[in-house]
C-alpha cells in the first residue's frame, strides 16, 4: 500500500481514511471485545456504496488482507484485522420504514437500536438479537437469534433483500427472486461473500411486550431446567424466554438481597397480551421457590437495550457456543455443576430457546442449518480487568467441553471464536459444499476471509484427502 494508492483512494473518497498515527485511530481500532487488540494499516471508513466500492477495489489491488466492520461487535474479532484493510460501515446509517407494506431498509452500519427506534415509531419490530448495541449486518448474516425468534423466526427469514458489493467491486441486489444462491448463501453464510451494504426487512406488529425475569437459587437449578426443558417444547409461540445462570448484578430494579447472588432463571420476552403470558408462563414460574418473579409490560425498544448498560463495550469476552436438540438429566447435571461456579459477575450462560417459527424453515432452506435445534447454547467468560482472562477463558472452556458430547455437533457462527475449519464445517453440515461452490463463483480468491471462513478449495482439499473427486454440487 503505496503513500500515492491511498492518495489516489483519498480523491475519490467520501468518508473517513485513518491510518496510524491520525488522531482517530485508536478509537477506530477499537471493537466491542477488549480481548481483541488488533492495528490495520488503513481503516476505510465509509460514507456511501461508492465509497464501499472503491474501499474493495483498493484492497484487491494492493492484495490486502481485508475485513469488514458492521457494528464491531463480533466476539472473535472478525470485523477488524492486523496489518490490512478495514471496510468500515458504522457511519452507513440511513434508515427508512415503510409502514404500508411493513419493510424497513438498513443501511449495514447501523446497530440494533437504530433500527428498534425507527421501526417502534409505527408499532413495528423485525426479530434481531438480545442487545441493542449488536451491529445489524454481523448478525443478520449469521442468521439472528433474538427474543422474537419463536414467534416470528430468525433475523434472516425476515430478510426480504440486500445490496451487496462483491469481491470485484460490482454491485448487486440479491433476494428471492434475483441472484438467488448467493442470498441462500448470505442468510448464514457471514461476510464470505462480499460487503452487504443494505439490508430489507419484513416489520411485525410488536410495540409493548410482556417482559422480566424469574429467579430461582441455584439449589434449584436442576428442577428449574428440567421444567424449563419440557415447558418450551410444548409453549405456546408467543412465549419466549431464555434459561441463564447469572450473578444478579447490583442495579436499583434488583432488590439489595440478591445483587451479586448467583442464580439461575428465565428472562421472558413474550408478544401475547398480560393475560395470554400469565396464563401460558404461569406452571414454569411456579416450578420450585423463585427468589423474584416479575412480568411486565415493556415497549421493546427498552426490552433490547435492557442489558446494555451491564453489556458495555470494551469488556474481555470469552465465548464458546453449541446447538442442542435435547436436553437430558445427564447435560442438565453438567449445566448445573459449571454453571454454579460462574467466575465473574458479567459471566453467563444462556440457552435461547429456537423451537416454533425457525423450524419451519427447511435445514437446507438457508446456509443457516440447525434448523431442528431446540437451544443455541452459548457459554460467555465476561470481565472488565484483563487479569481475570485467564479464568474465565478457562471456565468456558472446561464448562463447553462438558457439554459438547450432548450438543448437535456444531455452533451458531456468530457465537464462535475462531475455533478452526472442523468447526466451521460442522456447523453448515450438508450446507456447507454448496457454500464452497457459491464461494467460488462470487470470490474464488478468498478476497473476504477474515470471518468464519468457506474456503473456495475446501471440497478439492477434501476430495484429494479421500482420493474423490473434487467439485461440489452445482450452483442453483
Ligand atoms: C454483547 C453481545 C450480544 C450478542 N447478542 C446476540 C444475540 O442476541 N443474537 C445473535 O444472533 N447474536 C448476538 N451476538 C453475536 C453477534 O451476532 C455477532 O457478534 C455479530 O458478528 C456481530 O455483528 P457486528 O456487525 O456487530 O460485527 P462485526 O464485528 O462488525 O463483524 C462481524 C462479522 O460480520 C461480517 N460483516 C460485518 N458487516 C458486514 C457487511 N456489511 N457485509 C458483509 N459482512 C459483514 C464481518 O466480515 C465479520 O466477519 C452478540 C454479540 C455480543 C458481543
Amino acid at each position: 500500500m503505496s503513500a500515492q494508492s491511498v492518495d489516489q483512494l483519498k480523491s475519490i473518497f467520501r468518508g473517513e481514511l485513518i491510518q496510524p498515527g491520525d488522531t482517530a485511530y485508536e478509537s477506530a481500532r477499537r471493537v466491542y471485545n477488549g480481548m481483541i487488540n488488533k492495528c490495520p494499516r488503513l481503516i476505510a471508513r465509509c460514507a456511501d456504496v461508492a465509497d464501499v466500492r472503491a474501499a474493495v477495489r483498493f484492497g484487491a489491488d494492493n492484495e490486502m488482507l481485508t475485513a469488514i466492520r458492521g457494528g464491531g461487535h463480533n466476539g472473535a474479532g472478525l470485523g477488524i484485522c492486523d496489518d490490512g484493510l478495514v471496510i468500515d460501515l458504522s457511519h452507513m446509517k440511513g434508515i427508512r420504514v415503510n409502514p404500508s407494506d411493513k419493510t424497513v431498509r438498513v443501511e449495514a452500519g447501523c446497530v440494533w437500536t437504530d433500527v428498534d427506534h425507527a421501526t417502534h415509531a409505527f408499532g413495528l419490530a423485525t426479530p434481531s438479537g438480545v442487545i441493542s448495541t449488536t451491529g445489524v449486518a454481523g448478525l443478520t448474516l449469521g442468521g439472528g437469534i433474538g427474543h422474537l425468534a419463536r414467534r416470528y423466526g430468525l433475523t434472516i427469514d425476515n430478510l426480504l433483500s440486500v445490496d451487496v458489493v462483491l469481491a470485484d467491486g460490482s454491485f448487486v441486489t440479491a433476494s428471492s427472486r434475483e441472484n438467488t444462491d448467493l442470498f441462500w448463501a448470505l442468510r448464514g453464510g457471514g461476510g464470505n461473500f462480499g460487503v452487504v451494504t443494505s439490508f430489507k426487512f419484513r416489520l411485525h406488529p410488536i410495540s409493548t411486550v410482556q417482559f422480566g425475569p424469574t429467579f430461582w437459587s441455584l439449589e434449584e437449578a436442576a428442577t428449574v431446567l428440567r421444567g424449563y426443558r419440557d415447558f418450551i417444547k410444548k409453549a405456546p409461540e408467543h412465549v419466549s424466554g431464555f434459561f441463564a445462570f447469572l450473578t444478579v448484578p447490583p442495579a436499583p430494579m434488583f432488590p439489595a438481597h440478591l445483587h451479586f447472588k448467583k442464580v439461575c432463571g428465565i428472562i421472558w420476552c413474550c408478544t401475547g397480551t398480560p393475560e395470554q403470558t400469565e396464563q401460558a408462563t404461569r406452571p414454569m414460574r411456579s416450578v420450585g421457590h423463585a427468589l423474584l418473579d416479575h412480568i411486565g409490560p415493556v415497549p421493546f425498544p427498552a426490552v433490547q437495550s435492557s442489558f446494555d448498560g451491564l453489556y458495555v463495550p470494551g469488556l474481555q469476552w470469552y465465548w464458546r457456543a453449541d446447538n442442542f436438540t435435547e436436553l437430558s438429566d445427564e447435560a442438565i447435571a453438567r449445566h448445573v455443576e459449571h454453571g454454579s461456579k460462574l467466575p465473574t459477575m458479567h459471566s453467563t450462560m444462556h440457552l435461547y430457546p429456537v423451537n416454533g417459527a425457525p423450524q419451519r424453515v427447511g435445514r437446507s432452506d438457508t446456509a443457516y442449518s440447525f434448523r431442528e435445534a431446540l437451544f443455541a447454547e452459548v457459554i460467555v467468560g465476561v470481565d472488565p480487568d484483563p487479569a481475570n482472562n485467564e479464568k474465565i477463558t478457562g471456565w468456558c472452556k472446561s464448562y463447553w467441553e462438558a457439554l459438547h458430547p450432548f450438543s448437535a455437533g456444531g455452533a451458531y457462527v456468530n457465537f464462535m471464536m475462531e475455533e478452526g475449519q472442523e468447526r466451521v464445517q460442522a456447523t453448515y453440515r450438508e450446507n456447507y459444499d454448496r457454500l464452497v461452490a457459491i464461494k467460488r463463483r462470487y470470490d474464488p480468491n478468498n478476497f473476504f476471509r477474515v470471518n468464519q471462513n468457506i474456503q473456495p478449495d475446501a471440497v478439492a482439499k477434501r476430495s484429494a484427502r479421500s482420493g474423490s473427486p473434487g467439485d461440489g454440487p452445482p450452483v442453483s
